[in-house]
């Protein structure tokens, strides 16, 4: 059993941290959420009183946080995990951040004498605490086949997406085509609503039928038809519309750097810019529903 240091235990860490206990590892968490510490600390990990100190004495540490700038700031800071963490030690970063950061920070790893990869996940908080998260990972063949068995205990499917930065790449695709049919399903109930369709005639239908995705058969924006998803909740996150929002700007920056037309994902950046900038600034993705019904 591996000795892991876990930066970053909200919405997503909080509950893989907690699947790498259940797995057997000991688990020492760094958050600057005292809470979030303390739900972890309650779960059986010890609470480290710094990144660094959480990034040393162990051979792995995980870190799952919001942005680049908190990722570059962590490993590369003053008092960066880089310079604390003991020479072979294997960084797994699970944030969803842009490519390029990614691979400077795996960059300043391999320097130090360190293997990363860049691990980012698809399957929400539901499939965090589920242990069946998809792991798509970035990296060298060494660095990957180290970190499998640390990310089986929190996932189900861990695909090898090539070399650094990778797994970012197909993480901000995904991300876009989720954000592009989120929108798509709300605008369909919206219209089915207005031509006298019950939510879950509606449901039923499209759920065997050619418009089935997962934004409506997984995560569906109206209460009702699945039972787990946000809209019955009040559009609590979940995953916010805020994640998404970074999300498709990351994809739309990349689409400019690498010059890829993608002008569905352009309109659902817009949409999720309107929606975060009102209603939706602490809601779920999901509740863009609300917006559309409304406008
Ligand atoms: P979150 O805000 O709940 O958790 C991030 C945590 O990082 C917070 O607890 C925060 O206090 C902590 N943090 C920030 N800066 C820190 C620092 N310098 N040192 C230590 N801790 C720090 O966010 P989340 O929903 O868990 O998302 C984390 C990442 O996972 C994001 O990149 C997001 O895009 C991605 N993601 C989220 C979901 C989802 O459904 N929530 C799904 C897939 C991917």
């Amino acid at each position: 059993m591996a000795r892991i240091g876990f930066i970053g235990v909200g919405n997503m860490g909080g509950p893989m941290a907690r699947n790498l206990l259940k797995a057997g590892h000991s688990v020492k968490v760094f958050d600057l959420s005292e809470k979030a510490v303390a739900d972890c600390v309650s779960e059986g990990a010890s609470a480290a009183p710094s990144a660094a100190e959480a990034a040393s004495n162990v051979g792995v540490v995980v870190t799952m946080l919001p942005k680049g700038d908190h990722v570059r700031a962590v490993y590369l800071g003053d008092q960066g995990i880089l310079s604390a963490a003991d020479q072979g030690t294997l960084f797994i970063d699970c944030s969803t951040i842009d490519v390029s950061t990614s691979r400077e920070v795996e960059k300043a790893a391999a320097a130090a004498g360190m293997s990363m990869v860049d691990a980012p996940v698809s399957g929400g908080v539901g499939g965090a605490a589920a242990g069946t998260l998809t792991f798509m990972v970035g990296g060298n063949s060494g660095a990957f086949e180290a970190a499998k068995p640390i990310l089986e205990a929190m996932g189900k499917n861990i695909v090898h997406t090539g070399g650094p930065g990778n797994g970012q790449a197909a993480k901000i695709c995904n991300n876009m085509i989720l954000g592009i049919s989120m929108i798509g399903v709300c605008e369909a109930f919206v219209l089915a609503e207005k031509l006298g369709l019950e939510h879950q005639t509606m449901f039923d239908i499209v759920s065997t039928a050619s418009g089935q995705c997962w934004s409506l058969t997984s995560y569906c924006p109206v209460p009702g038809p699945v039972p787990t998803s946000p809209a019955n909740n009040g559009y609590k996150p979940g995953f916010s519309a805020e994640n998404m929002l970074k999300d498709l700007h990351l994809s739309q920056d990349a689409a400019g750097d690498f010059g890829a037309s993608t002008k569905l994902g352009r309109a659902a950046m817009d949409l999720y810019e309107a929606y975060v900038g009102g209603e939706g600034q602490a809601a779920d993705f999901s509740g863009i529903v609300n917006m559309i019904r409304k406008s």
